[in-house]
């Protein structure tokens, strides 16, 4: 085991980190912590440079037929006012998003594993396709489906696909997943395979804090990041929800603060460790701290996706509580993130796609 600034400098100076190294890291505090985020600063600056690229995020619907025990729209939860956008108003934010130079949209939804489904998703691709005149570059994330369902999306437009892990430990995911088929830890690596496979970007993420959680196991979900090769990541701090069955072991949490400054570790450990893929600052980031996400962009972040979800819906895709911004209006959201990226001294990439350079390099190589 290193230890101090000694200790440190050995590390960064590696080809590959351990995962023993990667614990060490986890654990900085004080001036190590600072010298930490210097280099992955260092880093996303030499490798991405500073510019932040824009996702506009649609929430289209909450209806879920899962039961994540983390989640607050889960199937079970009779409390959610459950709703789905039209396709007129999905049609409405992706124009907006264009007319606003974002370059790329996320359609994120609860799962729904059904034939109407993937047909309306591959008809309301190419229509915002066609309303957009093929300006933005499209995320999909609509959880775990078959692999011919991925091939339709992509073929009808989709490039990206978000599909998080969670946790990259069975033993782990199986605590946060009732134990089911529907839940299986083997059937969200599949999918994952499959996405990649189909020639996705691919995008997973982690929830960081959990109750159960070690550093170990954050250290694993890293290295299964750069293992897996993935394209982009959004990760955020876990934030319990009071109507969820995970909720009972809030007393195991560590302080809301903890779980913020793990998360920040989490991303400048994976900017050192992947240089040139994507990385969101999410928004559970700004739940926590106000100025959240702009210190995620400081130390290693380069994406950011703005809610352009119709206000009158937001109050209702709550993952989480305390969730920020569900008042406001798309411009409100742009206009504060403007400044807030103003602060973090990175200028917003208006018109840009922002695909992953790590995607661009993968598929040259292979
Ligand atoms: S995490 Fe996703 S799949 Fe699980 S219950 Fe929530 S919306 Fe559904």
């Amino acid at each position: 085991m290193q230890t101090g600034m000694i200790g440190l400098e050995k590390i960064f100076s590696k080809s590959s980190f351990t995962r023993e190294d990667i614990v060490y890291l986890l654990g900085l505090q004080g001036t190590e912590k600072t010298q930490l985020f210097a280099e992955s600063a260092r880093i996303k600056e030499k490798h991405v440079g500073n510019k932040v690229y824009f996702r506009g995020l649609i929430e289209f619907s909450n209806v879920c037929l899962k039961n994540c025990l983390y989640c607050g729209i889960r199937l079970d939860n009779k409390d959610v006012h459950r709703y789905n956008l039209t396709d007129g108003e999905i049609l409405d934010a992706a124009r907006f998003a264009a007319d606003n130079k974002y370059g790329s949209l996320v359609l994120q939804s609860g799962e729904i594993q059904h034939l109407n489904f993937t047909d309306r998703m591959e008809k309301l691709l190419t229509a915002i396709h066609q309303a957009t005149g093929g300006k933005l570059r499209i995320t999909l994330s609509c959880g775990e489906q078959s692999q011919d369902t991925y091939k339709r999306w992509h073929n009808s437009g989709a490039h990206r696909y978000l599909l998080r892990i969670e946790s990259s430990n069975p033993e782990l995911y199986k605590k946060l997943h009732p134990n089911d088929e529907n839940h299986s830890f083997q059937r969200r690596l599949d999918s994952l395979y499959g996405l990649q496979k189909t020639g996705y970007q691919v995008g997973t993420g982690v929830m960081i804090g959990l109750p159960f959680q070690t550093l170990d196991d954050l250290a694993g979900d890293l290295l299964f990041m750069q293992q897996f090769n993935i394209d982009m990541v959004g990760m955020g701090p876990y934030l319990e929800h009071e109507e969820t069955p995970l909720y009972e072991f809030r007393d195991k949490l560590l302080p809301r603060e903890e779980r913020f400054q793990l998360t920040l570790k989490m991303i400048a450990v994976l900017r050192i460790l992947m240089k040139d893929i994507n990385i969101a600052a999410t928004t559970a980031l700004q739940a926590i701290d106000k100025l959240g996400r702009e210190k995620a962009i400081k130390i290693g972040a380069n994406v950011i996706m703005p809610n352009i979800t119709p206000g009158k819906y937001r109050d209702d895709y709550l993952l989480y509580q305390d969730k920020p911004c569900t008042d406001e209006n798309p411009d409100d959201c742009k206009t504060c993130l403007e400044a807030r990226i103003a602060l973090a001294d990175n200028v917003i990439a208006y018109g840009e796609w922002g695909d992953s350079k790590y995607y661009s390099e993968r598929i040259k190589k292979s």
